[in-house]
């Protein structure tokens, strides 16, 4: 069967960024651009979910047509819930950033981790392969992105979080997946990366908590990145500056490549993300 089109919009196919809150996302104009760039025709808008029903807001986006839906922040779990297909990464990772309606069911991939990695090699020149990586925080941005890191063969990957527990039951939940381990803050100590990956929340809000972990983390030559992203350097990339991380960059690089990826299985072609990027950071 056919995908279904959108009523109205003159005829256009329908997409959105489903969260709550949802008025600050990105996506819609990130989307709007790809369109423009691909010459594909579509619309893609904002939806407020109340806390308590991501269900039925999903069920009448669907209704009017809806095609398919990033998801962000609380309800990537009720994501991978309401998709009844789901992608091997989707799967690794628990949660669910993208949905596609495919003739009667949503199914449901993440390709936040993806978009990291992107980020990192292609618009940032990281090398990953064969490198000791740190990554702070074990939440659910930390599971979506490491299947994804360990798929580019670090030589070591280490996890650590304020809560010790949960970063030993991701390193458990990973370790056939390549060499990761789980360390507590104190444990790291002496030892040195040569890229930090800070998967945590602790640079959101007014947070002035000093960051749990000590110094000296940073390699020479080392690589800090932050996934959340500002307008301004974020706190944990202000204290890799201080640290001595030779290079620094927050998730706006991710944030796009894990939209391009929506974007590809949603349209079957791939936006170019320099531009748009280039016009964000502008
Ligand atoms: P979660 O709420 O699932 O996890 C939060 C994590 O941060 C936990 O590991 C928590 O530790 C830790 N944490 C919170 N505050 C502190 C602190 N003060 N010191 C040390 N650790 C702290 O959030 P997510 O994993 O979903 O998101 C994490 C970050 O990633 C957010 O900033 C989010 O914006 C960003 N993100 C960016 C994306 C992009 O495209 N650029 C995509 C997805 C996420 P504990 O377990 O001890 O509570």
């Amino acid at each position: 069967m056919a995908p279904t089109r959108a009523r109205g919009s003159l005829l256009m196919d329908r997409y959105a960024v489903i969260g709550n809150p949802v008025a600050h996302s990105k996506s819609p104009q990130i989307h709007a651009a790809f369109a423009l760039a691909t010459g594909e025709a579509l619309v893609y808008e904002r939806l407020l979910a109340p806390l308590d029903d991501f269900p039925g807001t999903l069920a009448a986006f669907r209704r009017q047509g809806g095609l398919g839906a990033n998801v962000t922040l609380p309800f990537k779990l009720e994501a991978y819930a309401a998709a009844s297909e789901h992608s091997a990464r989707a799967v690794q990772a628990g949660a669910v950033n993208t949905l596609v309606w495919r003739e009667d069911h949503w199914f449901g991939d993440n390709t936040d981790g993806v978009g990291l990695t992107r980020d990192l090699r292609q618009n940032l020149g990281c090398r990953v392969a064969d490198q000791r990586v740190l990554v702070l925080g074990a939440g659910g941005a930390a599971r979506g992105i490491l299947g994804p890191l360990l798929a580019v063969h670090p030589r070591m990957l280490v996890i650590s979080n304020r809560t010790v527990k949960k970063a030993d039951e991701l390193a458990a939940l990973f370790a056939e997946d390549g060499p990761v381990v789980s360390e507590t803050a104190r444990n790291l100590a002496g030892q040195s990366f040569d890229l930090v990956i800070n998967a945590t929340s602790s640079s959101v809000g007014e947070d002035t908590h000093p960051l749990p972990w000590p110094a000296g983390l940073f390699a020479p030559g080392a690589f800090a990145y932050d996934l959340m992203y500002a307008s301004e350097p974020t706190r944990f990339l202000n204290w890799a500056d201080q640290q001595g991380a030779t290079r620094r960059a927050d998730g706006l690089g991710m944030l796009v490549e894990q939209a391009a990826e929506s974007f590809l299985l949603w349209r079957g072609v791939r936006p170019e993300t320099r531009a748009v990027l280039d016009g964000l950071r502008g």
